[in-house]
């Protein structure tokens, strides 16, 4: 109950793509198991998915999770028909007015505000206006941005001090300044408009999102405290965040249909997904995804194909490719699917990945870092190959690489929206052998078992991410008017 006497009830608005979209679906399973009541906002199309999500949560009392449906202006704002989420923004051209659609939200929103009176707004950090439409109700915001403590921390310190503008190229590494753990990078593996220093609407919106975080009442994150503890610290008392842990909150679905069912629609029937799965022996399959974003070429595709089957491993390979490779069957070598037949399985659109993690038959996961992926990767106890892609995945990949040590780099140098950087077939198969074979994959195995045990332990009644989201519904509630 809030100060008043009345429940808590929050409005949940996750960004439109499916990276923030399955997190916060995740969190509002976890704030209604507390008996809070929420109000999962978004549009028409990204709707379906959440409902089936939500339906598919045997767990929960129903009625405590609502969704609010707001129209989505495509034809206002100039995009195509059913560009709903991020993940059918094909060309950069479309990114300025996917963004001018989501802003053109503010309206409605403060319209639901109106009419539902929530205590609470916790809101992507992509929607930095909703500074406005909570100030405007007095009603309190919380953050999410959807990633780790470290790359939050790592992100903040490279925007303070520039680190890279006193470097003599773009391959000279430099440390984060004030980033525990001496973490090197180089300026290739920043995002494009930072080493361009290049003026976008994308940057202005970046820097909108900085002013607003400095209003937000605090920022909810998806991680758990042992898993990045020194980061944590680092985050609220160095950069002084007010900040709360609950995750791992992949951890929050329990049976094979609430797995199955997290984001899009699966391109294989689960149960045929777990059968394949089923005949294999514990540890001998290495699964390969690279999120909801990512569309490599045919020719890095070709080379994928190849370093797996050079690996010598039995692969679960998901495969989403871009525009032009779409109706191309060129980007598979001859007669692999034939040889591979039993050895590997290539699930061609959405996997239900969760599901697949954690069967005990997977023993290595090739990752592009995206965090809901790397924490999955955590959660099931897996070691990991990274291959970095975009956005902060290269923050992610230091974070399993040099600090939690389970797992190896593929060897990506350069950050490439959408298509990547190009690996080569060698590269693959290598990295491959390291984590699934001798002594240094054991030694990964067994570190990458214990922080599964942590991350299970920490979302366990008393556990660090439990206490957490306790103090944090605790803190709402009386903060509540
Ligand atoms: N995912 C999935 N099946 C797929 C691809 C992705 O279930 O075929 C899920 C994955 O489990 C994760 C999310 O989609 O929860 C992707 O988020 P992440 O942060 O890893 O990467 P992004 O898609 O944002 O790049």
């Amino acid at each position: 109950m809030g100060s008043d006497g009345t429940q808590l009830h929050m409005f949940l608005f996750p960004f439109l793509a499916q990276g923030h979209i399955i997190p916060i679906v995740d969190m509002a399973k976890l704030f209604a198991s507390r008996g809070v009541k929420i109000t999962i906002v978004t549009t028409p199309l990204n709707a379906i998915s959440i409902s089936k999500s939500i339906h598919k949560a045997k767990s929960l009392a129903a009625p405590q999770i609502e969704l609010l449906i707001l129209e989505f202006p495509t034809a206002e704002a100039g995009l195509p028909d059913g560009c709903e989420n991020a993940d059918s923004i094909t060309s950069l051209d479309l990114l300025p007015k996917f963004f001018k659609a989501l802003s053109l939200l503010q309206a409605p929103l403060e319209q639901a505000v109106l009419e539902k009176r929530p205590h609470c707004l916790l809101a992507d950090t992509f929607f930095p206006w909703t500074d406005d439409v909570a100030a405007k109700f007095g009603i309190l915001r919380l953050v999410f941005h959807g990633t780790s403590f470290f790359s939050l921390s790592a992100t903040e310190f490279m925007r303070i001090h520039e680190p890279y503008k006193h470097v003599s190229s773009d391959t000279e590494p430099f440390l984060i300044p004030h980033l525990p753990g001496e973490i090197k990078f180089t300026k290739m593996q920043l995002p494009e408009f930072i080493r361009e220093n290049a003026k976008s609407e994308f940057s202005e919106l970046l820097n909108r999102v900085k002013e607003s975080e400095s209003k937000c009442y605090g920022v909810v994150v998806n991680s758990f405290y042992e898993l990045e503890a020194d980061y944590a610290d680092c985050y609220r008392n160095v950069l002084g965040k007010k900040a709360w842990h609950i995750g791992p909150l992949s951890l929050c679905n329990k049976g094979t249909e609430e797995k199955a069912q997290r984001g899009s629609e699966s391109a294989i029937d689960e149960h045929e997904c777990l059968k394949w799965l089923d005949s294999k022996k514990p540890n001998s399959v290495v699964y390969v995804c690279f999120g909801s974003m990512a569309k490599f070429n045919s020719a890095q595709l070709k080379e994928i194909a190849n370093g797996l089957e050079a690996s010598g491993q039995q692969f679960i390979w998901v495969v989403r490719k871009g525009k032009e490779e779409e109706d191309d069957g060129d980007w598979l070598p001859e007669g692999f699917e034939q040889r591979m037949e039993g050895k590997g399985l290539i699930i061609r659109g959405w996997a239900p990945q969760v599901l697949i993690l954690d069967h005990p038959a997977v023993g290595g996961f090739v990752t592009h870092c995206g965090w809901n992926s790397t924490l999955e990767g955590v959660a099931a106890g897996v070691p990991m190959v990274t291959w970095p892609v975009s956005a902060e995945q290269f923050y992610n990949e230091k974070l399993v690489t040099q600090v939690l040590k389970s797992g190896v780099p593929v060897g990506v140098q350069k950050w490439v929206r959408t298509v990547g950087d190009f690996i080569k077939r060698e590269a693959v198969e290598k990295a491959i052998r390291r984590i699934m074979e001798g002594e240094e994959g054991e030694e990964m195995r067994k570190r990458a078992t214990e922080l599964a045990e942590m991350a299970r332990r920490a979302v366990a009644e008393d556990g660090s991410s439990y206490s957490d989201l306790d103090a944090l519904i605790k803190e709402l509630k009386s903060s509540a008017v």
